[in-house]
C-alpha cells in the first residue's frame, strides 16, 4: 500500500497507455488490490519508477474520473472484437487467399512458402498498403495479427486530436 507512502504523491500522476492482461490477474502497486485485468501505467515528475495500477486508483492519482474508465472500456470494446474476428465473413480471393473489408481497410492473409502465414492491410482510402512482417503459425492467428494491425493503425489514422469524422462508406 503506497497511498500514505511519504515520498509517493497522491495527485498529479499521468497515465502513459493501459494493458488489458487477458486475465485478471494483475496488482495495483498503488492500493495492493489484486485481480485488476487493465493495468495503467502512471508516471509523474517527483516519482522515479512509474507505477501500474488499477481503474480505481489510477482515477484519484489523475484526478479524472472520467477518462481512466474510458480508456478501459475502449480496450474492452476491442477485446470483444478480437473475440468475434475470427467468426466474421471471411470471403476467398481469385488466389484462394482469405480476405475482408472492414474499418476502411481490405485485409489479406496468404500463405507463405516455409508454411507459415503472413498479412497485408491495405486503406481503402489511400491504397497505402502494410505488410505484417511476423510470420504466423496458422491462418487463424495471421487474422488475429491482422487485426491487431488494423487496431494499431486506426489508432494511428485518428491521431492525438482524437477528432472521428463519422464518414460512412
Ligand atoms: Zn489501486
Amino acid at each position: 500500500m503506497l497511498w500514505d507512502q511519504k515520498g509517493v504523491p497522491q495527485k498529479g500522476w499521468t497515465c502513459e497507455g493501459v494493458t488489458d492482461l487477458g486475465f485478471p490477474d494483475g496488482q495495483c502497486e498503488m492500493c495492493g488490490r489484486a485481480e485488476i485485468r487493465y493495468v495503467h501505467h502512471m508516471a509523474h515528475e517527483e516519482y522515479q519508477d512509474g507505477l501500474d495500477v488499477g481503474c480505481v486508483c489510477a482515477e484519484k492519482m489523475e484526478d479524472d474520473y472520467v477518462n481512466p474508465r474510458r480508456r478501459e472500456q475502449d480496450l474492452r470494446n476491442v477485446a470483444g472484437r478480437r473475440k468475434r474476428w475470427l467468426t466474421r465473413k471471411w470471403k476467398v480471393s481469385q488466389s484462394g487467399n482469405p480476405y475482408l473489408k472492414t474499418d476502411g481497410f481490405h485485409i489479406v492473409i496468404y500463405p507463405l512458402s516455409d508454411g507459415s502465414w503472413g498479412g497485408k492491410i491495405t486503406e481503402l482510402g489511400t491504397g497505402a498498403a502494410v505488410t505484417n512482417r511476423k510470420r504466423y503459425l496458422d491462418a487463424n492467428k495471421a487474422k488475429l495479427g491482422a487485426f491487431d494491425g488494423v487496431i494499431f493503425l486506426k489508432g494511428k489514422r485518428k491521431g492525438p486530436s482524437g477528432g472521428s469524422n463519422g464518414a460512412q462508406g
